[in-house]
């Protein structure tokens, strides 16, 4: 059993307290007289942003010090919960006067898809750094724009993507990096789960840009990306066929795609709204490696081909929003890893998959 340490973590991926050099004691609250913590307004109170706020509650570095929502009732459910101050509370209309509000560091956008750029944008405008929920956006024209605007008001933009964090994740990101079992020859990464309502955004394509490629495939896309460690050259994608005409009138109910790697790896996925799937699995020269579940909010179950692997359950949602702030806090550059750039190239792989789809399963270049 291979044990989980802090220095793995920071070895593979994370950005460590270590590096940081913060000079101060955290404290486990939502307490609004603690200055140390990263000050994050909630953009989009829906079932995610809830997750992401109950992960801050036991953050070290940051809190949920502001919310922008469209829905006055939830505005005072939130205000109770998190002692949030009236001036701190924006609607869609109001929200670029956050441009004023000192007590406000960073926006995290957990909006529908087609949401993320302009919200990007306008927190960008406003002088807040910015976390991005997956997808970046819904087109790579979107993340292009949405990168240039942070860099031109000068600052920081992070991808929400909480497997970086994630100690069985970090350590598929070793082992196919690493070539511990020698290279990666082939993949499997897929993710799926039933949808059953008509009434969801994700499944209009206007809000959400697509279907399951663009809310579950993106993670497939990564996972190849960060266990090769490098970029796919080529794609051959198919959609499934549609067993909902009822629910699947704009978007995919499920595609299936190969990617191929410049090293010569080869990544099988499918994502799909037509029933329940969480795996990866690499097979490499000398061995393999695998997790399932795999993709969701764990826990994890992992193992090579020497054995099981067994690391901590972490709370990812905390985690991922502690190590941002962390380096926001500390005035450092994120790591490459996660910054808007890694969700453009996801978009650039997204957009190539389905084009080849739509062409009948064409074997594309990506480039
Ligand atoms: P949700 O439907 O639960 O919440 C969406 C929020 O946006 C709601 O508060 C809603 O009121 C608000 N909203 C504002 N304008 C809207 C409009 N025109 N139509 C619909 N909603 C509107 O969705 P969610 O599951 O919280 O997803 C939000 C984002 O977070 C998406 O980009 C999604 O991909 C991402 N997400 C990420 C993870 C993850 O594990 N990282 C998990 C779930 C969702």
């Amino acid at each position: 059993m291979k044990k989980f340490t802090r220095r793995s973590f920071l070895e593979f991926g994370s950005f460590g307290i270590a590096g940081a050099g913060l000079a101060f004691t955290p404290k486990a609250n939502n307490n609004a007289s603690d200055t140390k913590k990263l000050n994050i307004a909630i953009c989009g109170l829906g079932r995610y942003g809830t997750y992401l706020a109950e992960g801050m509650e036991t953050a070290e570095y940051c809190r949920v010090a502001g919310i922008i929502t469209g829905t006055p009732s939830k505005a005072a459910t939130w205000k109770k919960k998190y002692n949030i101050p009236d001036k701190n509370i924006y609607n869609y209309q109001n929200f670029d006067s956050i441009a004023t509000n000192k007590d406000i560091d960073l926006v995290y956008v957990v909006l529908p898809n087609a949401m993320h750029k302009e919200y990007v944008i306008r927190a960008a405008k406003a002088g807040k750094h910015v976390i991005v929920e997956k997808p970046m956006a819904i087109t790579a024209a979107d993340c292009r724009e949405m990168i240039d605007a942070c860099k031109k008001a000068g600052v920081q933009l992070a991808m929400g993507y909480r497997l970086h964090y994630e100690p069985y994740h970090i350590e598929l990101r070793r082992l196919g990096q690493q070539k511990i079992f020698g290279n990666v020859k082939i993949m499997e990464a897929s993710l799926g789960y039933i949808s059953s309502n008509p009434d969801e955004w994700r499944v209009h394509k206007a809000l959400s840009g697509g279907g399951p490629l663009m809310n579950l495939g993106v993670y497939c896309v990564q996972v190849a990306r960060y266990v090769t460690g490098e970029e796919p050259v080529s794609v051959s994608a198919q959609f499934g066929p549609v067993t909902n005409k009822e629910i699947f009138k704009e978007v995919e109910e499920s595609i299936t795609w190969q990617l191929g790697f410049s090293g010569g790896a080869v990544c099988n996925s499918t994502s799909t709204y037509n029933c329940g799937i969480d795996r990866f699995y690499a097979g490499a020269e000398k061995g393999s490696f695998e997790l399932s579940p795999a993709i969701s909010y764990g826990p994890f179950i992992g193992k090579t081909s020497a054995g099981p692997l067994s690391f901590p359950t972490i709370n990812q949602q905390q985690v991922q929003c502690d190590e941002i702030s962390i380096k926001i806090l500390a005035g450092e550059p994120l790591p490459e890893h996660i910054k808007g750039e890694e969700g453009l190239k996801d978009m650039i792989v997204l957009e190539a998959i389905y084009k080849s789809a739509e062409s009948g399963g064409k074997k594309l270049s990506i480039n």
